[in-house]
């Protein structure tokens, strides 16, 4: 059974369900925790535990929360696939699934992988002429992007985040290449299963990953690389005009930039967004206000491995370089985020 369990919002935070009593919510909650892999729970065992009434879980049916699947109250939580992605080759069949689909012959339920499955991927994958890092850097270019699928905003780090998606799947004869991959949201992946597809978005994935190792050449050639495949092109370009109205030479003003981003990647903590980007950019403004040579300040930066300086740092080189008095806190409210 598992020890961790997620809850959506989208279902938590609904008039709906902030409308029932609490114990009924707090019953829910508990259910959830202890519920199999297709959201299946011996709700009197639960019920027991917490001393719940047999009302909230009425109240819960009445809602259309849970169903109540068999007179020892073996419960299902309807919401299961809202709230939970299970991975399919560490998914584990309810006890309860016959009894399941016999009441509820529509549901859609996640068909574990097999670890033969798992075998026939894994020998794909090393066969493949793609690199290791493709996975991740084809799903995090696709950030930001449409699901081909449902036409959902991908966003990392939610169910919708991009997915790799092959077309023909692997279990299917389908190959780990360039030609049979698509990216998809994470929860239409879920949902397609081991069903073949159409080419999707594959033409876009080849273009993506085309322009990228194509930058990636030209970095090998000793030219700076923009971090492409975590900021947006046009983000970039903003910033940099931010960089230019610094009032320091255009030059270095963006070969700054991209010793940052590359400096930032070496150390393994890339920079995500571009207002990450912004929030260096503003740190050199503020250097620039409180009159600090800009040049010493980068070194400074530079030797600290691109940590930022410190609050208390440009005060105390404020008044060694320009005897001013130091200004206020808030003025350096951004320095000590982590970017
Ligand atoms: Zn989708």
């Amino acid at each position: 059974m598992a020890n961790r369990r997620m809850f959506s919002k989208k279902i938590t935070e609904s008039a709906r369900f902030l409308k029932m009593p609490s114990e009924t919510q707090a019953l829910y909650f508990h259910l959830g925790m202890s519920a199999d892999d297709d959201g299946v729970v011996e709700a009197f065992t639960i019920m027991r535990l917490l001393g719940a009434t047999e009302d909230s879980l009425k109240i819960l049916v009445a809602k259309d929360f849970v169903r109540v699947l068999n007179d020892d109250l073996v419960t299902h939580i309807i919401d299961w696939n809202e709230h939970n992605l299970i991975r399919a080759d560490r998914k584990i069949d309810s006890i309860y699934k016959d009894l399941l689909l016999e009441v509820v012959p529509e549901i859609e339920l996640l068909e574990p992988k097999s670890r033969k499955d798992n075998e026939i991927r894994n020998k794909l994958y090393k066969e493949s002429s793609l690199p290791d890092k493709f996975m991740g850097t084809i799903r995090s270019l696709f950030h930001g992007e449409y699901c081909p699928v449902c036409s959902i905003e991908m966003v990392q780090g939610t169910n919708t985040k991009p997915s790799v998606q092959h077309n023909k799947p692997l279990s299917k004869g389908g190959k780990h290449d360039l030609d049979n991959i698509s990216v998809i949201c994470l929860s239409c992946n879920m949902s397609i299963k081991n069903k073949e597809t159409s080419t999707l978005n594959n033409i876009e994935v080849k273009k993506k990953w085309k322009e990228f190792s194509e930058d990636s050449t030209r970095t090998a050639r000793g030219q700076h690389r923009v971090g492409k495949d975590r900021v947006g092109k046009v983000s970039l370009v903003e910033d940099k005009l931010e960089i230019k109205s610094l009032s320091l030479e255009t030059s270095f003003s963006e070969s700054l930039l991209n010793d940052f981003i590359a400096y930032r990647k070496e150390l393994k903590k890339p920079i995500k967004t571009a207002r990450a980007l912004k929030a260096f950019t503003n740190q050199l403004l503020e250097i620039q206000t409180a009159n600090i040579d800009i040049n010493y300040a980068i070194d400074t930066m530079k030797n600290n491995e691109w940590q930022t300086v410190k609050l208390e740092w440009i005060q105390k080189h404020k008044i060694d370089r320009s005897n001013q008095l130091p200004v206020g806190a808030n003025v350096f409210d951004m320095i000590d985020e982590d970017y």
